[in-house]
């Protein structure tokens, strides 16, 4: 049975659940910053749908503008910014951040200024209630040394914010090949969660959990027409963050969003916003384009809510 709620504000989650750093800057701080922005970054904003490569064109350029403290710093109150200001419900933030790419390929700044950035901001955050953690994010498709090379970089001196250890980008490389990474991530006491079946095929996202071990996946969409992958992540209980508007834009052959396929799975979906400063959105917008997937079914609603806290990295155990 459907019910509809008439009052959604209260039922709003306060968690997002995917955010990251490099894709969280606000569209004015850009502009305010360079002269003119891609032509891709330009359709993104429009909120136009793009091959995935076409985004990590905008990511790479939105990303060289993160080249100090104060500027990571803008990232993190930007992701903040994007939370429901209103709500009972817990608040904090999953935040996903690219050290390798910022330090040491980009050399925008050194890891001791980024640490300092984001700590700034998740004091910003501390004092509006709002928690933070970070997950680290390798690219998949440069291969385990990428992933080898960022846990050289941060293992001697891993700040307490650091929580968890992703892989992102294309998924090209297979995650049996990542698994001594994923290995060496948890030796260091982190998390692994990995971006699979988003622009890789469904059986990517049981490698990642099969072969890597990971606890956690990031998008799934190609989940939804393999109803045993499905299954899969309903029976091991994975959780799956859920980001609506960045799945449409970057998922060009998407034409309706399978939430409620999920939901209906049982599988523990929660919802976040992926890189709102590149593909706009905020929670607010993923909520109301989750209850128009959902119908306005209260129980479901409420169950995106419960497992938004539930399962998030960010809040006190
Ligand atoms: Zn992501």
């Amino acid at each position: 049975m459907t019910n509809s709620t008439d009052d959604s504000s209260k039922l709003i989650p306060r968690i997002d659940r995917h955010a990251h750093l490099e894709g969280s800057l606000s569209q004015s701080w850009v502009r305010e910053r360079v002269d003119s922005v891609p032509d891709s970054l330009e359709a993104l904003w429009r909120g136009e749908a793009l091959p995935f490569t076409s985004f990590i064109d905008s990511f790479l350029f939105v990303a060289d503008l993160m080249n100090s403290s104060s500027a990571t710093r803008s990232a993190v109150n930007s992701a903040v910014s994007r939370l429901p200001q209103t709500g009972d419900s817990p608040a904090g933030i999953d935040l996903w951040c690219s050290p390798l790419f910022l330090v040491v390929e980009r050399k925008l700044l050194t890891l001791d200024e980024l640490w300092k950035g984001i700590e700034q901001g998740i004091s910003d955050a501390s004092a509006q209630g709002v928690n933070i953690r970070v997950i680290l994010d390798a690219v998949n498709h440069f291969g385990p040394a990428n992933g080898h090379a960022l846990l050289d970089l941060v293992a001697n001196d891993l700040p307490s914010f650091v929580i968890g250890f992703s892989t992102g980008g294309l998924e090209g490389v297979p995650f049996k090949e990542w698994a001594p990474v994923f290995d060496r991530a948890r030796g260091l006491g982190l998390r692994c969660a990995a971006h699979a079946g988003e622009n890789g095929p469904a059986s990517n996202i049981v490698e990642a959990i099969e072969e890597a071990k990971v606890t956690r996946i990031v998008h799934a969409v190609r989940a939804a027409e393999h109803p045993s992958v499905l299954e899969f992540l309903a029976e091991k209980e994975i959780p799956v963050d859920v980001c609506i508007t960045s799945n449409y834009a970057l998922v060009p052959e998407l034409t309706h969003h399978p939430l409620k396929v999920f939901m209906d799975a049982g599988i523990r979906c929660a919802l976040g916003t992926d890189d709102p400063g590149i593909i706009h959105t905020d929670l607010a917008t993923e909520w109301h384009r989750a209850t128009d997937l959902l119908q306005g079914n209260v129980a479901y609603l409420e169950r995106l809510v419960e497992n938004s806290i539930r399962d998030t990295w960010c809040l006190p155990d």
